[in-house]
């Protein structure tokens, strides 16, 4: 057997296509704050990437580029004005931040209707109580978006996923717990993780180890995400060991090409939320 391979790029072309479409029929234009401290290139990189992407559907999205030597209350007031700012409707703040900087107060000092990352503790706890009106980050759903357009419904599913941080893997369970998974999560201490992703019917590798996933961890016909992104010998490869686990999977993400274009999508799609819900209230006041 070889494994279909889940096309992340068509996905997201497809979907931005959608969201440009109804992006043009708004009266005004949906506006997406970032803000990028200290000079990062790989953080330069994906916020160009998200500016580029967001242009493309008809979004506005500026970069707030700030000095490496920021101090806290500088970002903060900057976050202050953005938050009051009623023509901005998403705010992000480029992780990592530098050393001197308190990421948590910072992230919990964003509006939640303007916390398209989902990251702060607000919208983390409507996630995690299945309230329809979290604003979920968006790796997790793109990876549920993934499953759903492959599989078409996940309920029942035994999903492992491997990873716990606050970003990927907690959201992530939350979200299929939410969709009726049944869900595994496994992390650096687990023992006997090759013989838990084998009982699987979704595999989400989302640990940053190159290559992690193999071909006897992965259950005949399961489906297999890979979230991974890491460089060896300067190339790009994910957490599975793409060439072999395909043989045995029913479907997969290649690394690059799978997760990584719909992440983006996936803010994309939180600031459209974010503007139609604020524009609702304010209808609504
Ligand atoms: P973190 O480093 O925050 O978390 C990694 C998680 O993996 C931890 O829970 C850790 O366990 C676990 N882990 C590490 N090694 C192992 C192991 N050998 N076996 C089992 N579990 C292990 O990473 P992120 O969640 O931020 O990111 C994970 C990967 O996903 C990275 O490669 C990152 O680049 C990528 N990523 C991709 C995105 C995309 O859009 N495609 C977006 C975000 C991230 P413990 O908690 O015990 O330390």
């Amino acid at each position: 057997m070889t494994a279909q391979i889940i096309d992340g790029k068509l996905m997201a072309q497809q979907l931005r296509e959608q969201l440009a479409q109804k992006v043009a029929e708004l009266p005004t234009v949906p506006h997406l704050a970032v803000i990028l401290v200290g000079n990062d290139e790989a953080s330069i990189i994906y916020d160009r990437n998200k500016q580029k992407a967001a242009e493309a559907i008809g979004m506005k999205c500026t970069i707030h580029h700030l000095d490496e030597q920021t101090p806290q209350d500088q970002l903060l007031d900057l976050i202050k004005q953005l938050n009051s700012d009623s023509s901005v409707n998403g705010i992000i703040v480029q992780m990592p931040l530098p050393k001197h900087l308190n990421s948590e107060q910072i992230i919990e000092s964003i509006d939640h209707t303007k916390d398209v990352d989902g990251f702060g503790i607000y919208n983390i706890g409507l996630l995690h109580s299945n309230n329809s009106s979290a604003m979920v980050a968006a790796t997790p759903q793109a990876v549920l978006y993934m499953l759903q357009q492959t599989l078409g419904d996940v309920v029942g599913k035994h999903a492992v996923i491997i990873g716990r941080s606050n970003i990927v893997g907690r959201p992530l369970a939350s979200l299929l717990l939410n969709h009726h998974c049944t869900v595994t999560i496994a992390h650096s201490k687990t023992v006997n993780l090759s013989q838990i992703t084998a009982s699987a019917d979704i595999v989400v590798a989302a640990c940053g180890v190159a290559g992690l996933v193999k071909k006897d961890w992965v259950k005949p016909g399961a489906t297999v995400i890979d979230v991974g992104i890491n460089r060896v010998n300067g190339k790009l490869c994910g957490d599975v060991d793409f060439e072999n686990v395909k043989e045995v999977a029913s479907y997969i993400t290649p690394v690059p090409g799978g997760v990584g274009p719909m992440t983006v999508t996936m803010l994309l799609n939180n600031t459209l939320q974010a503007y139609l819900e604020q524009n609702q209230r304010e209808q609504n006041a």
